[in-house]
């Protein structure tokens, strides 16, 4: 059979002996299987003994798994016992899961996983044993989410080492560039930034501040105002329950910044480290790390997941969709580590972010509006030269989400906006800058929080507007000459603000 699953049940007094279990057991085995496997496969109960109080069982089945079965055939032997004999179930215990499962092709390298397991692979199938599973984590389905696992981690190798999924949608207009050098080079020249005093994080002086302002400014006016979206203003932290449910938490655990908490605010607690402090000018690094809890939540990587939380177990009315909201002042914290470049490519950086629900017909159509705002910023306000390309993000091909190849994949998926960078090289050699994008998601968060329209299915999608990487487009592209910029920004920036001469 395809799946093997052998298990002890110890009950709360022995038995004399088997024939008190027969029929009784191979009839609830056979009532379990067939109630748990439905339509979708066929078990038996193939071996059981009796010695004393413990009861060992093989069920073995095809198409479903059968731990479900097993679950319920506990459950209702305890109960059956309960009224005959006062006896009830003690324990549940997995000695042995083994499945078997297509795979399409044989992993490139071998395939760890974290629980006590046994994994082969033979003529196009998986072979798995799962050992040591506590009755929680087989009503928990890690059997079922342990095979999608292995089944990701072989997508995973075939992807490794690809190029994340791209396709031109439209194309740039050359355009004439002012800008030669690296913006960040010429701010920092000019002392208008300084970096620090933490990793990948940028002081903006009063022009910078300005600047970054002044895009806001035009986002929200220019794209946000005139499609009704309504500001809402969400917090810094992001838990990990919420991140559990958007897939963040397995997606990227190394590109947060964790936060965690003093284990208490009684000075007296802290006078140890207060003093040592006093004496050594210095961090007592150890000291601090006694006195912090684990870290219980991350600092906002995007403000969409805490948005969805937001709206968790709701319904919304029919006549408030497309709902159409947006955030400005959760901070995006990464940790961006080798990447990190001035101000494209920070640790800690302003992003706009739009998110939109709605039917998928609603959001189709939000979407061309939006691309239709946003195209009227970058060719008549900032006049840049910019195209958008269709990507799917590793992560949404991974977690069954969206995949290329889907039916709507031109509906559910992200467009991304590049801008070329002259002083990077040339337009065909050089790397150009993504400085925002545009998604939709589908029920994939709907689904993940309960978030539910009135009437129908409900989509979301989401779009980031990356502050900075505007700006550091723009300046690379126009460059520091105010009287070379484009009448529709000057008229939006006004007067420059006066700067620091530093002596
Ligand atoms: P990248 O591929 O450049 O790392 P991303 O795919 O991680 O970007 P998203 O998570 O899609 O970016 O975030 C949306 C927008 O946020 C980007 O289009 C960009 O404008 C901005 N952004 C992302 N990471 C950074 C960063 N480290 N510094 C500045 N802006 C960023
Ligand atoms: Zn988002
Ligand atoms: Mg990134």
């Amino acid at each position: 059979m395809e799946n093997e699953l052998a298990a002890e049940i110890v009950l709360s007094a022995p038995l004399p002996d088997r024939s008190a279990l027969d029929p009784l057991l191979p009839r609830l085995a056979e009532e379990t299987l067939a109630r748990s496997l439905g339509t979708r496969g066929k078990g038996s109960l193939l071996d059981w003994s009796l010695s004393s109080d413990t009861v060992r069982l093989t069920l073995g089945s095809d198409g479903g798994r059968p731990h479900q079965a097993l679950l319920s055939l506990a459950r209702r032997l305890g109960e059956q016992l309960g009224r005959e004999r006062k006896i009830g179930v003690r324990s549940l215990r997995v000695t042995a899961y083994r499945v078997t499962f297509p795979v399409e092709t044989a992993p490139a390298k071998p395939v760890s996983l974290p629980i006590p397991h046994a994994l082969t692979f033979r003529d196009g199938r998986a072979h798995l044993e799962l050992t040591e599973l506590s009755e929680d984590a087989l009503r928990d389905n890690w059997m079922d989410r342990t095979v999608q696992l292995v089944l990701e981690k072989i997508k995973r190798q075939a992807y490794e080492g690809k190029e994340q999924y791209w396709s031109l949608l439209q194309a740039a207009r050359p355009r004439e560039h002012r800008g030669r050098t690296d913006p960040t080079e010429e701010m920092l020249r000019r002392n208008w930034v300084r970096s620090g005093p933490t990793k990948g994080k940028w002081f903006l002086g009063p022009t910078v501040a300005h600047l970054y302002r002044t895009m806001e400014r035009i986002a929200r006016q220019e794209v946000l105002e005139p499609l009704g979206f309504s500001e809402v203003v969400s917090p810094h932290h992001d838990a990990f329950e919420t991140l559990l449910k958007t897939g963040h938490l397995e997606g990227l655990p190394g590109e947060f910044y964790y936060v965690a908490e003093p284990k208490s605010r009684d000075p007296a607690d802290w006078e140890r480290f207060t003093d040592l402090v006093k004496i050594t000018r210095r961090v007592p690094a150890a000291e601090l790390a006694e006195r912090v809890g684990p870290p219980s939540a991350v600092l906002c990587y995007a403000q969409c997941p805490t948005i969805y939380w937001w709206l968790s177990g709701r319904t919304i009315p029919v006549d408030r969709l497309p709902l159409k909201i947006y955030d400005r002042t959760a901070i995006s914290n990464r940790y961006e580590s080798g990447g990190r470049h001035g101000l494209e490519r920070l640790d800690e950086f302003h992003r706009i972010e739009p998110v939109y629900l709605g039917t998928p017909e609603q959001l189709a159509k939000l979407r061309e509006e939006l691309l239709a705002r946003y195209a009227h910023v970058f060719d008549q306000i900032l006049e840049l030269e910019w195209r958008t390309a269709w990507v799917t993000p590793f992560y949404m091909q991974q977690s069954g989400g969206v995949g290329v190849e889907d039916a709507q994949a031109r509906v559910k998926g992200t467009i991304d906006y590049e801008a070329y960078l002259p002083y990077r090289g040339t337009r065909e050699g050089s790397e150009w800058l993504e400085f925002q994008n545009l998604s939709i998601v589908g029920d994939k968060y709907t689904q993940a929080f309960t978030i539910r329209a009135q009437k129908g299915e409900l989509w979301s999608g989401c779009s980031g507007i990356g502050l900075e990487r505007w700006l550091t487009t723009f300046l690379a592209q126009k460059g520091f000459e105010p009287n070379d910029w484009p009448e529709g920004f000057r008229r939006y920036v006004g007067e420059l603000p006066r700067d620091v001469d530093f002596l």
